[in-house]
C-alpha cells in the first residue's frame, strides 16, 4: 500500500478532545486491518500562538503542504480574542487553505436515522437524506476586486465584486463531477443566470465541462434562490449540487442544519491533484472549538470522526472504509447512545467524549 501521511492539527478548546477519539479509530485500522498511516501532529491556532507566536509556523506549513492530507480540529477561544488580527487563531486556519490553494468545499448533508427527529422538518422529509454540497471556496464575491466602502457625493457606498474566471468554474466543476461519479451520477449547479453575468458564465462553463468530459452525469441547472426552497422543501431530489462562493455558504449552512447538530458535521476541502495524483485536502468539522464546554470530556467527536472518513473516502480512496466508519456512527447512534448535545426532549444519559469514541471503535468490527 502507497504511504498514507496525515498531518494531525488538534488545536484549541475541544479540538484535542475530539481528535483523540479519531487516534483510536486510526488505531483500529492499523491494528485490526493493518492500515498503517504515517501521522505526524502539529499546532494551529491559539495554542501555536502560545508556543511560537504565530498560529502557524512555516515548518507546520510546509508539513502541510508535504502530507497527503491535514486533519484539522478547532481553533479559536476567548483568550485569543484581543489578538492583533494578523495573529488571531482562525489566521492559521486561513493561511493553510489559501497556501493550499483549497478551491473546492465538500459539505455533506446526511442525516442518521437515529436522529431524523433533530430535523427542524418532518421526519419523513429527512430521513435517508445524504446529499454533498460542493462550495466554490478561494473566488467570486468574497474576494473579487473592486472592493470597499467609497464616498459617492453625500453618501458612502459599500462595494463587492463577484468575479469567476472560466478556469475556476472550470475545476469546481470537475471536482464536482468527479464526485458524482463516485455516488450516484447526478449533479445540479445552481447559479443567479437570469440576473447576474457570472452566472451566465457560471451555467455555459459547467454545461461545457461536462459535455466535453463528463456526459454521463446527469447534470441539471438551477437558479439558486430555487435552490434554497427546494433544499427544504424537498431535500432528497438532490445529490451533489455545485454553486459559487456565496450561494455556497448559505446553501451549505442550510443543507447541514436539515440533520441536527453541530456535533455531527464534517467538511472537506480540497485543491488541485499533486504529483502522486491525490487532491491537496483540510479536513475538518464544522464546529469550532466549543469554549463552553471544553475541557469537560462532553464534547461530541462524530463531526471529526466523520470528517476523518471523508479522508478515507477522498484522500486515500478507501472508501470501503470510510463507509465502515459510517456504518459505526450509525451503529452507535441506532443502539441509542448520544453526547450531550443529541440529548432529545424526552432527556436520558448523555455519555462523555471518550466513551462515544470507545462505542464507534468497538461497533468498527460489528459492522
Ligand atoms: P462553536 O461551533 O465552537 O460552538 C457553538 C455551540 O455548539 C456551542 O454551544 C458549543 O458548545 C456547541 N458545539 C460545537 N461543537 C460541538 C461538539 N462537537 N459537541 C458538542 N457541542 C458542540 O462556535 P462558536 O461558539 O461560535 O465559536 C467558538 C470559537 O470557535 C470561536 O473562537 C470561533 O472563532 C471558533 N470557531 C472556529 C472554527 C474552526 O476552527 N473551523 C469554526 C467556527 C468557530
Amino acid at each position: 500500500m502507497p504511504n498514507l501521511s496525515l498531518l494531525i492539527l488538534p488545536g484549541d478548546g475541544i479540538g484535542p478532545e475530539v481528535m483523540t477519539e479519531v487516534r483510536k479509530v486510526i488505531d483500529w485500522f492499523g491494528d485490526r486491518r493493518g492500515i498503517a498511516f504515517d501521522v505526524s501532529e502539529g499546532l494551529v491556532g491559539g495554542c501555536a500562538y502560545d508556543a511560537h507566536g504565530t498560529p502557524l509556523t512555516d515548518a507546520t506549513m510546509a508539513q502541510a503542504q508535504a502530507v497527503d492530507a491535514v486533519l484539522l480540529g478547532a481553533v479559536g477561544g476567548p483568550q485569543y480574542d484581543d489578538l492583533d488580527f494578523s495573529v488571531k487563531p482562525e489566521r492559521g486556519l486561513l493561511r493553510l487553505r489559501k497556501e493550499m490553494d483549497l478551491f473546492a468545499n465538500l459539505r455533506p448533508a446526511q442525516c442518521f436515522d437515529a436522529l431524523a427527529d433533530f430535523s427542524s422538518l418532518k421526519k419523513d422529509v429527512v430521513a435517508g437524506l445524504d446529499i454533498m454540497i460542493v462550495r466554490e471556496l478561494t473566488s467570486g464575491v468574497y474576494f473579487g476586486e473592486p472592493r470597499g466602502i467609497i464616498k459617492e457625493g453625500n453618501e458612502r457606498v459599500g462595494i463587492n465584486t463577484q468575479r469567476y474566471t472560466e478556469s475556476e468554474i472550470a475545476r469546481v466543476a470537475r471536482a464536482a463531477f468527479d464526485l458524482a461519479r463516485k455516488r450516484s451520477g447526478r449533479l445540479c449547479s445552481m447559479e443567479k443566470a437570469n440576473v447576474m453575468e457570472s452566472g451566465v458564465l457560471w451555467r455555459q462553463v459547467v454545461q461545457e465541462v461536462h459535455d466535453a468530459d463528463y456526459p454521463d452525469i446527469e447534470l441539471s441547472h438551477m437558479y439558486a434562490d430555487n435552490g434554497a426552497m427546494q433544499l427544504v422543501r424537498r431535500p432528497k431530489q438532490f445529490d451533489v449540487i455545485v454553486t459559487d462562493n456565496l450561494f455556497g455558504d448559505i446553501l451549505s449552512d442550510c443543507a447541514a442544519m436539515l440533520t441536527g447538530s453541530l456535533g455531527m458535521l464534517p467538511s472537506a476541502s480540497l485543491g488541485a491533484p499533486m504529483a502522486n495524483g491525490r487532491p491537496k485536502a483540510l479536513y475538518e468539522p464544522v464546529h469550532g472549538s466549543a469554549p463552553d464546554i471544553a475541557g469537560q470530556g462532553i464534547a461530541n467527536p462524530i463531526a471529526c470522526i466523520l470528517s476523518f472518513a471523508m479522508a478515507l473516502r477522498y484522500s486515500f480512496d478507501l472508501g470501503a472504509e470510510a463507509a465502515r466508519v459510517e456504518a459505526a456512527v450509525q451503529k452507535v447512534l441506532a443502539d441509542g447512545l448520544r453526547t450531550a448535545d443529541l440529548m432529545g426532549p424526552e432527556g436520558g444519559t448523555p455519555i462523555s467524549t471518550s466513551r462515544m469514541g470507545d462505542a464507534i471503535v468497538a461497533a468498527l468490527g460489528a459492522v
